[in-house]
């Protein structure tokens, strides 16, 4: 297959972490018969340095004229870096929320996964972290709270705010159907999450999913309260296969989920929008600490790029082969050094992308 990727390196470690995931790529492509196509693109500080915004119209073309985005991260240290001097709508991640913006992106996507062999970042107990947990959060992107009317006013003398919480069957619908697709390349089984016992929004949300849900007999799915899941989440995080829901609880519940894996370096994300198309990028920063120094983990810049094989080009042999070669080189001991521990090998970035790209 032919593809092309718009590339988006970013800024701090952001070049160093994508030209490793574009290695893995490139391996991969060899060795399935595959012609990928990078476009190189600037967005964040990088584009505010050399065009004066984060992001161009050109660049929201280019990118839509791609078949994936695979993106580093944006931004610099917010305390010295210039680009915190200008207008909130002049900085690096105004960049990033207008591209979503732009390219309709309401499915993210954030595995939370705990390899054996780094249960021991895992801050839960021993013997749930034994059990290990695999599971993929998907928010609801684009509505909900986050986008619904507010207004800060004054009610008889007191001064009141209001947020609305506001979702339709359609767009309840849309990210459903994602949720039960990506749960037939997985384990089949939904959980949603709601408050149904509380909020009009949430019952419609129940609604919709138990009609979408019958559409796929072979996926199981069950209900469940958001307060309750935040629970499980610590007490038993192996139950969860796909996890489905809307935007605020989706943000609070996916950052959870990233915790009890207890590394930054490997957490990687999607998100889809209605067709094809997607944008992949690690849930972590710019790590403006360790930029140029060649010490980023670039896995979960590598594990996002094996979601794009999965989720954009439908390549899921592809795919797994990316999983299982960083697999390996975790078996085989190798770590940078934010997830170093004692005994193991310590690699700089690009040692790590080698090494994971000789396992495919
Ligand atoms: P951060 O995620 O960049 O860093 C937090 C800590 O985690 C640092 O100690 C860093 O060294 C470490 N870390 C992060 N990724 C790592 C990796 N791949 N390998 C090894 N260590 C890693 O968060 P921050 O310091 O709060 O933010 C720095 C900049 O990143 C800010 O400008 C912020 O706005 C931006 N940011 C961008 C995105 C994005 O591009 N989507 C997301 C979050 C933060």
């Amino acid at each position: 297959m032919n593809k092309k990727i718009a590339v988006i390196k970013g800024d701090g470690i952001g070049p160093e972490i994508v030209t490793e995931a574009m290695k893995i790529l490139d391996k991969t492509a060899e060795k399935f018969n595959h012609t990928f196509e990078y476009e190189q693109l600037l967005m964040g500080g990088c584009s505010i340095d050399a065009n004066g915004v984060p992001l161009t119209d050109e660049t929201i073309e280019r990118a839509k004229a791609a078949d994936a985005v695979l993106m580093g991260s944006i931004g610099g240290n917010t305390a010295t870096s210039p680009w915190y001097k200008l207008p909130s709508d002049k900085r690096p991640e105004a960049g990033l929320l207008k591209l979503r913006k732009s390219l309709n992106l309401f499915a993210n996507l954030r595995p939370a996964v705990l390899y054996s062999q780094l249960k021991d970042a895992c801050p839960l107990k021993e013997e749930i972290a034994d059990r290990g947990f695999d599971m993929m959060i998907m928010r609801e992107l684009t509505g909900g709270l986050y986008f619904g009317a507010r207004k800060t006013e004054e009610v008889n003398g007191v001064v009141t705010a209001t947020d609305t919480l506001t979702y339709n069957e359609n767009e309840i619908r849309r990210i459903a159907v994602r949720a039960f697709d990506i749960a037939m390349k997985r384990r089949k089984k939904v959980t949603s999450v709601d408050k149904a016992n509380v909020l009009d929004s949430s019952r419609l949300w129940r609604k919709i999913v138990e009609e979408v849900a019958a559409d796929y007999p072979e996926v199981s799915y069950e209900h469940m309260l958001v307060d309750n899941c935040a629970m499980q989440l610590v007490k038993d995080p192996a139950q969860f296969d796909v996890v489905l829901t809307e935007n605020m609880f989706g943000d609070i519940l996916s950052d959870e989920a990233s915790m009890i894996t207890g590394s930054i370096g490997m957490l990687a994300s999607a998100s889809l929008n209605d067709t094809r198309f997607g944008l992949y990028e690690p849930s972590g920063g710019s790590a403006p600490d360790i930029a140029g120094q060649n010490k980023a983990n670039p896995i979960a810049t590598i594990l996002s790029a094996a979601m794009l094989l999965r989720y954009s080009f439908d390549m899921d042999k592809e795919a797994d082969a990316v999983e299982k070669a960083v697999e390996k080189a975790l078996k085989d001991g190798y770590r940078t050094g934010d997830i170093m521990s004692d005994g193991m090998k310590k690699v700089s970035c690009s040692e790590m992308g080698d090494i994971i790209a000789a396992n495919i």
